[in-house]
């Protein structure tokens, strides 16, 4: 472990440092409201200390800040040309890179992802994001339809939805509010953002560099604060056309539901159990490299992680050893320390969650190969761990534990392993390692996960659909279909007889 306390005057630069250290409401209309009311402390994970408040945004600032969305969109931003739409995106993409240094401070110190991941992985993808999505509102054409009937101009518009409320999860804040604001602005949307009440800096501050920019007050605002206020505020206001979410299964059934109920549009992005399969046929050295890395970034808490190992019989002490030797390498520390290669989980209650899965593995056959105990200290850390050869009903391999514990399973050939990779409530993403080229195809295509990876593992970029099958939600993101979801098509019938 390396140093932790007072990670904010140590650890932080300025201008970073003063902004985690300040109190924050919302950003409406263009400027911050006062963090009045109730509020929430803002947590340092890595070492326990509270570093700010948070406001808990109420009913009446949610319903300013969705009626100041509805105001830019019937008027400045809704009244840009598709050209000076994508001039102004592609300044916030500009102004984002240029302030990755302090925005990735935000999300390491909150949500205690290791600060050069964030600056690595967070910070290009949000850029790209914007970078991606700035080139499409020129590019946003209709169709001519030919119709039987005579004498008729028939022709479709693709328009935007209105106000979308933008729900996220705390493990890649900013980069998730880019993959949400980005493509929903592009349409020519208008934004109320709710980021998770552990990681709200960065979207704040997101929300000035859109300013900055030269989006229209109103087009971009954040409101901070809990699920069950501000978030169910803000996702039940009648002004509010679409619901894009990215979360927790549980929080995106009962989203759906209020979505049904109210006849609002909705796209989930929700959580993933990934079978990660290792053949014998593989290049074991790579393939046990990659695994490792998918189980342990960001202590596991990602929906794409290879969280769930499966191995062919003949190689699983190989592959063992291997991930073994990379959970010993890591160094675990504050995530603000350059040198910490995995940081704490992201909150005190998160880590007493994923503990309580280790309670119930040796009732089923498994057995912790590794890790599986708390680091002394402040922070919510919590060992790499592995566990081996649990039963398939075990809820460790059924369920989405998000955390540092790789489950990993034994299997015997093609036909035991693509039943069981299937049997599960969600369908994110896949591995397939092998390289056998027909395998490869053959089991790719036959497995239910909306992204699958042959040979490699996490490949993400703003132009290839990812989005999950089953449980895992509906919508994708990224690619032309990461617009789709935030347009609507209007068709007109002119007479010209
Ligand atoms: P979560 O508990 O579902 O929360 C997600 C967001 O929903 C938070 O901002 C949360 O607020 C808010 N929320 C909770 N109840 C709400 C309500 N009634 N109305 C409106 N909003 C509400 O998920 P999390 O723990 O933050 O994130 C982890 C989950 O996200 C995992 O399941 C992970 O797999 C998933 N995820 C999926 C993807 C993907 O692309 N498929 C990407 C990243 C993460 P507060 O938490 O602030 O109270
Ligand atoms: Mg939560």
């Amino acid at each position: 472990m390396t140093a932790t306390a007072g990670a904010l005057d140590t650890l932080m630069t300025s201008p970073a440092r003063e902004f985690a250290a300040t109190d924050h409401g919302a950003f409406v209309s263009g400027e911050y409201l006062a963090p009045g009311g109730d509020t929430v402390a803002d947590i340092d994970p890595s070492t326990g200390e509270v570093i700010g408040r948070i406001a808990d945004s109420d009913v009446e600032t949610v319903d300013r800040a969705v009626r100041s969305a509805a105001a830019a969109f019937q008027g400045e931003w809704g009244g840009m040309l598709p050209g000076q739409r994508e001039a102004v995106l592609h300044r916030f993409a500009d102004l984002v890179e240029a302030h990755s240094a302090e925005l990735a401070q935000y999300d390491a110190l909150e949500g205690g992802k290791p600060v050069s991941y964030v600056e690595a992985v967070d910070l290009p993808l949000a850029v790209e994001q914007f970078r991606y999505y700035a080139g499409w509102p020129t590019k946003l054409v209709g169709s001519v339809i030919p119709v039987d009937t005579p004498d008729s101009h028939v022709y479709a518009r693709r328009t935007p939805l209105g106000v979308v409320a933008a729900v996220t999860p705390w493990n890649f804040p900013l980069c998730q509010a880019a993959i949400k604001l980005a493509p929903a602005l592009a349409a020519g949307n208008t934004v109320v953002l709710k980021p998770s009440e552990l990681t709200s800096l960065s979207a704040l501050r997101l929300a000035e560099l859109a300013i900055e920019a030269g989006l229209p007050p109103g087009t971009v605002n954040v409101v901070p604060g809990t699920g069950a206020t501000t978030g169910q505020a803000l996702i039940s206001h009648p002004a509010v056309a679409k619901i894009s979410f990215t979360g927790s299964e549980a929080v995106g059934r009962h989203l759906g539901a209020e979505a049904g109920r109210a006849l609002k549009h909705i796209s989930l992005e929700l959580g993933g159990k990934n079978p990660n399969i290792v053949f014998a046929d593989a290049d074991i050295a790579k393939a046990a490299a990659a695994a490792a890395t998918t189980a342990y970034f960001y202590s596991g808490q990602v929906c794409f992680s290879g969280s769930r190992l499966m191995v062919e019989r003949s190689v699983l002490d190989q592959v063992l050893d291997a991930v073994r030797e990379h959970a010993r390498g890591l160094v675990l520390g504050h995530s603000l320390d350059r040198s910490t290669t995995m940081g704490p989980l992201a909150s005190e209650a998160h880590r007493d969650k994923v503990e309580r899965y280790l309670d119930t593995v040796s009732g089923t056959g498994g057995e912790v190969a590794f890790g599986g105990n708390r680091v002394p200290g402040g922070g919510f850390f919590l060992e790499p761990t592995a566990i081996v050869g649990p039963a398939d009903s075990d809820p460790v391999v059924t369920d989405e534990i998000f955390g540092p514990v790789l489950v990993v399973q034994p299997f015997d050939s093609v036909e035991d392993v693509l039943p069981r990779a299937n049997d599960g409530r969600y369908g994110l993403t896949a591995g397939v390692w092998t390289t056998d080229v027909r395998k490869a195809h053959a089991v790719s295509q036959r497995l239910q996960a909306g992204t699958v990876w042959v040979n490699t593992y996490a490949d993400y970029n703003a132009a290839a659909p990812f989005g999950g099958f089953k449980s895992s939600g509906f919508g994708k993101d990224c690619g032309p279909e990461g617009l789709d979801k935030y347009l609507q098509t209007q068709t007109i019938w002119m007479s010209l007889s």
